[in-house]
C-alpha cells in the first residue's frame, strides 16, 4: 500500500531534520502566513562568547567572573553556560552554589559564599543604569549584569553570531510565507536591531519577558494570522504552545523538551523552515 501523502511527508521532513509530532501539524504548516523568530539560539548560533568582564568597585574581574560562573552552574540557558564556560576556561575556581533558581527571561539566583548572585538581564538592577551596559548594547552585545547582595557587582558582554546561512534562509522564508519575519527577544533593544540589521530583518520586538511573546503571537492570531513560531525550548516554551506551529530548535544532545512544540528542528533550523513549509503545502495539494 502507498502511504498518504501527508504521512509521507512527515516522513520526508523527518529525514530532512525537521520532526513533526503528527500529520496536524503539516496541515497547520501549510497555512502560515506569518514567522515569529527568537534571538539567542534561533538567529544565532547559540554558542555565544565572553567579549568583556567588568567588574564595579574594587573586585578583580577574575573574581565576579567566578561568582558568575558558580551561580550559572545549573543554568541551562546558552548564556548561562557561556558565562561558567568561560569562567572555566580561564581556570577559575568556580565555588559551589546552593539554592539555584533560574527565571525564564529573566536569569538565575544562587547563593555562592553565602552572598546572594545574581546574574541576567539588566533590568534586575532595577532603576540603576549599570556603567558598562549601553556601551556594549551600542557594540551589538549582550549584556548581563552581575547583583552581590542585591546590589550590581559588574557586567559581562557576550557575542553571538549570526547563524552562517541565516540572511539566505530568512528570504527565502519571507518568499515562501510573505511578509518579514519578526524578531522577538529577551535581549535589549539595541544589539537585536544589530542583529536584525544582519540579517536584513526589519521587524524587532526587544525586551520581550517569555509571556510578552505570547501576546505578539495572540495579537498576530487576532488579525486573523497563522504563526509560525521557532524557539529554544528552555524560556519559550509559552511562545512555542501559543503559535499555530511552534518548533523547537534542538540540535545536538541537549534535553528535548518537545511537550510545548508541534516539532523539532534538529538540523540547519533556519535554513529547514522555507523547505518545511513548501513541503507541507505540496503535500496537502497532493492529498485534496
Ligand atoms: P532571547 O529571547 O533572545 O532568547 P532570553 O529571553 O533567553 O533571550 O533572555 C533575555 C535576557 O535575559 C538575556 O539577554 C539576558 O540578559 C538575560 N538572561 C536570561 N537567562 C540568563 C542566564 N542564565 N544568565 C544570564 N543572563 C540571562
Ligand atoms: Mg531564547
Amino acid at each position: 500500500a502507498t502511504m498518504p501523502p501527508l504521512l509521507a511527508a512527515v516522513a520526508v521532513s523527518g529525514r530532512r531534520g525537521t520532526l513533526v509530532k503528527d500529520v496536524t501539524v503539516l496541515e497547520a504548516l501549510a497555512e502560515v502566513d506569518t514567522v515569529v523568530l527568537d534571538k539567542t539560539g534561533t538567529l544565532t548560533s547559540g554558542r555565544p562568547q565572553v567579549v568583556s568582564v567588568t567588574p564595579l568597585g574594587s573586585r578583580r574581574a577574575d573574581e565576579l567572573l567566578a561568582l558568575a560562573g558558580a551561580a550559572e552552574a545549573g543554568s541551562e540557558h546558552v548564556l548561562g553556560r557561556a558565562v561558567r564556560a568561560h569562567a572555566l576556561e580561564r581556570g577559575l575556581h568556580l565555588p559551589h552554589a546552593e539554592g539555584f533558581t533560574a527565571v525564564p527571561g529573566e536569569g538565575v539566583r544562587a547563593v555562592v559564599g553565602g552572598r546572594a548572585v545574581a546574574v541576567g538581564r539588566p533590568e534586575l538592577a532595577g532603576d540603576v543604569e549599570v556603567p558598562g551596559v549601553a556601551a556594549l548594547q551600542e557594540a551589538g552585545r549582550t549584556a548581563v549584569v552581575v547583583l552581590v547582595d542585591g546590589e550590581p557587582a559588574g557586567v559581562v558582554g557576550l557575542s553571538d553570531e549570526p547563524r552562517p546561512g541565516a540572511a539566505t534562509a530568512l528570504a527565502a522564508l519571507r518568499r515562501e510565507v510573505g511578509g518579514d519575519p519578526q524578531v522577538l527577544t529577551g535581549d535589549a533593544e539595541r544589539p537585536a536591531r544589530v542583529l536584525a540589521d544582519r540579517l536584513g530583518l526589519t521587524r524587532v520586538r526587544a525586551g520581550l519577558l517569555p509571556d510578552d511573546k505570547v501576546e505578539v503571537v495572540r495579537a498576530e492570531q487576532a488579525r486573523g494570522r497563522r504563526v509560525l513560531a521557532a524557539g529554544d525550548g528552555i524560556n519559550d516554551a509559552p511562545l512555542l504552545a501559543s503559535a499555530d506551529v511552534g518548533l523547537v530548535v534542538s540540535e545536538g544532545a541537549g534535553a528535548l523538551s518537545l511537550e510545548a512544540a508541534d516539532g523539532v528542528l534538529t538540523r540547519d533550523p533556519l535554513g529547514s523552515l522555507a523547505p518545511l513549509v513548501v513541503l507541507a503545502r505540496r503535500a496537502r495539494r497532493i492529498a485534496r
